[in-house]
């Protein structure tokens, strides 16, 4: 039938896109709805994709065989990989985008993927049937239009949308994002199922035009001279690129904001939302950093045509008149002319507690949810999420086992584990701190560890799989090379290492050993095996990175892979029947409420109840031993 497809996403933002095209890939046939078209994987605030913990995830979403690596490559104005000078598990990269074309791009993907189809329509409501046990089934969606299409799973991705409400000084509007309508009706259908909805906040600053900019005082931020890229599919990367500046708040400026904190929506009690902790607006910062003497701001085109600069520091929601009046106190913007004013906006979010690992809802079977709609806050956070529902929505038409990352593999195993479990209750981002495994979650292993997943779906070619096996051949060929062979403390030797710049140890030692106390580039590995009777030449330049990195940090990654191991041993433990959960001490009364109530069969089963954290299952585990050690010893007692 014309109406029923297997998958409906809902919403064509970042985390929507990625949802829809996963899944029409994976062969079932989906239909993406949005409230404009033009609009697709439009960035609603910051022109720009990636940064330390964001860009993980877009490496990562590019091993899965997602497209936001290849459309930031494509418009990309500026790339930046961050945290250069610190160890790789830190590292990020960053591109500001070309904030028109990246929907255009977007638009072209889309519309290139076989088995998806697209429309402009709103849905409002969400086709519910109830199961004898009281639980729900969507079987499809109600657009504004009046029009009903049926679906097997539906996939939600609304962002700021639901029930938006925009604030500017004392003006309200309802909208889901500036200029465009708010989805009002759909959370009542949430309502209906029982899901836990709250309400959020985010925001955004004024543009500028570029024009009016006086940047002859202003420091310019340029790209790297060898800027990185994302996707793992871009080759001949040469972008052109063009620069930010900087500027600052100074106590003028703070001055007119705090004169005017009575109009904040923010303090006058008429934003009743939670924000991002991590990126305050200014009128936030002036009043919880009263002593600082000044903020930086970053100037960031938002095309390549320089027509418009977004102010990264500057969110706001103050009046228009205070902004105006705040922007011309800045040194290069005394005579600004503002093309969009910042604001604020409010929205509904539902509880991700509400969720399974593979973002099917708990209460309501083939009603998948993912991005900012699940409490996160970011275009890559959304995208992330985005994928992995996409897949799941697909894996699950085709009966197939579900997708689901471990906090081990992925920082998009990090993220869901961490909304399902805990929840949110503010805007949640990531960083590179939550990952408890960060040596061996870097951006550049992503397409190794998650390859082979983008590959078993059909998201990734045979060709780019082909290349994938061998890079960890090559790896793990040198890598053994590098193990069994070994260098002695000769003048010889001393003076090889020296040409290379490398440090030599006193006593015999491997390759491995020299390499962990050296900072190693592809070239001097190159010769270094060379040397010692390995050709690498022909490896791909990836191959000989990974070999560097993980030769100098090879003892950290087994220390690591082995706190895994352990983490999985312990997983498997049984819990056994009528385990007594009360007076344990070290659990919580929280946890334990949870425990009785769940009752889980194993470790396995515990560590999926929300709330169940990695501290209380170690405690666990070892009541669980004392346990059995006990019955085992009043049985040999007997
Ligand atoms: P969105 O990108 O919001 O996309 C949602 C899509 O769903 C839209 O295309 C919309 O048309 C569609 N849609 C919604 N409801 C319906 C419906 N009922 N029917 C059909 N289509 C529907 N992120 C940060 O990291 N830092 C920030 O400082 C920041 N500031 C922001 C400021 C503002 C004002 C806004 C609006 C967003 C801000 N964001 C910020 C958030 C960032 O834009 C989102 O995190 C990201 O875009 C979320 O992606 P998403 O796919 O979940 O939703």
């Amino acid at each position: 039938m014309e109406n029923t497809f297997d998958v409906i996403v809902v919403g064509g933002g970042h985390a929507g896109l990625e949802a829809a095209i996963a899944s029409a890939k994976m062969g079932v046939k989906t239909h993406l709805f949005t409230i404009l078209i033009q609009n697709i994987a439009l960035a609603s605030c910051n022109p720009a994709v990636g940064g330390l913990g964001k860009g993980h995830l877009v490496k990562e979403i590019d091993a899965l065989g997602g497209v936001m690596g290849e459309i930031t490559d494509l418009c990309g104005l500026q790339f930046r990989t961050l945290n250069a000078s610190k160890g790789p598990a830190v590292r990020g990269t960053r591109a500001q985008i070309d904030m028109d074309m990246y929907p255009i791009i977007a638009k072209r993907f889309a519309l290139n993927t076989p088995n998806l189809t697209l429309s402009q329509e709103l849905i409002t409501d969400l086709l519910l049937e109830q199961n004898a046990q009281g639980g729900f089934e969507v079987i499809g969606v109600k657009s504004n239009l009046g029009k009903q299409y049926r679906a097997k799973c539906v996939v939600l991705t609304t962002g700021t949308f639901l029930n938006g409400l925009i604030h500017v000084g004392e003006t309200k509007l309802e909208n889901g994002r500036f200029g465009e309508l708010s989805a009002r009706t759909l959370s009542e259908s949430f309502h209906q199922i029982g899901l836990e909805v709250g309400r959020l906040k985010t925001g955004t600053c004024a543009r500028i035009d570029g024009r009016s900019i006086d940047f002859s005082n202003l420091e310019a931020h340029n790209g790297d001279v060898n800027p990185p890229h994302f996707s793992a599919r871009t080759k001949d990367f040469n972008p052109i690129q063009i620069p930010c500046f900087v500027t600052y708040t100074n106590q003028k400026t703070h001055e007119i904001i705090r004169q005017n904190f009575y109009r904040a929506p923010l303090f006058t009690g008429q934003i009743q939302g939670v924000g991002p902790r991590y990126c305050p607006s200014i009128e936030d910062k002036v009043n919880r950093f009263a002593h600082k003497e000044r903020h930086q701001l970053f100037l960031e085109p938002q095309t390549r045509d320089c027509v418009e600069y977004y102010i990264n520091g500057l969110t706001t929601s103050l009046p228009v008149e205070v902004q105006e009046a705040m922007i011309h106190s800045i040194e290069g913007l005394e005579n600004a002319k503002i093309t969009r004013y910042g604001y604020a906006i409010e929205y509904d979010y539902v509880q991700p507690t509400e969720l399974y690992h593979t973002l099917e809802c708990k209460k309501c079977a083939n009603l998948y949810l993912a991005g900012q709609i699940n409490g996160t806050t970011g275009y890559e956070e959304a995208a992330a999420q985005g994928i992995v529902a996409g897949i799941n929505a697909a894996l699950k038409i085709q009966s197939k086992e579900p997708f689901i990352l471990q906090r081990n593999q992925a920082y998009i195993g990090v993220m869901i584990d961490d909304l399902v479990t805990k929840g949110t209750n503010e805007p949640y981002r990531v960083f590179t701190s939550r990952a408890e495994y960060r040596l061996l979650l870097r951006e550049d292993n992503a397409y190794l560890r998650l390859g082979e997943y983008g590959y078993r779906f059909g998201l990734l070619t045979h060709e780019s799989y082909e290349q994938i096996l061998k890079d960890k051949q090559d790896i793990a060929k040198t890598l053994e090379f590098l193990t069994h062979n070994f260098i002695t403390p000769s003048k010889a030797n001393k003076e090889f290492l020296d040409s290379l710049g490398l440090r030599a140890i006193g006593d015999k030692a491997s390759l491995l050993q020299l390499l962990s106390i050296n900072d190693l580039n592809p070239q001097a590995l190159q010769e270094l095996c060379a040397h010692f009777g390995l050709d690498i030449t022909h490896l791909n330049p990836q191959a000989k990175e990974q070999i560097c990195i993980e030769s100098k940090y090879a003892n950290y990654i087994t220390k690591q892979q082995d706190s895994i191991n352990n983490m999985e041993q312990m997983l498997k433990a049984e819990i056994p029947k009528g385990f007594e959960f009360d007076g344990i001490p070290g659990l919580s009364l929280e946890v334990i409420e949870k425990l009785k109530k769940f009752n889980p069969k194993s470790l396995f089963e515990a560590s999926e109840i929300s709330g169940i954290t990695p501290a209380s299952l170690d405690v666990l585990h070892l009541y669980i031993h004392l346990h059995t050690k006990g019955a085992k010893t009043r049985k040999e007692n007997l």
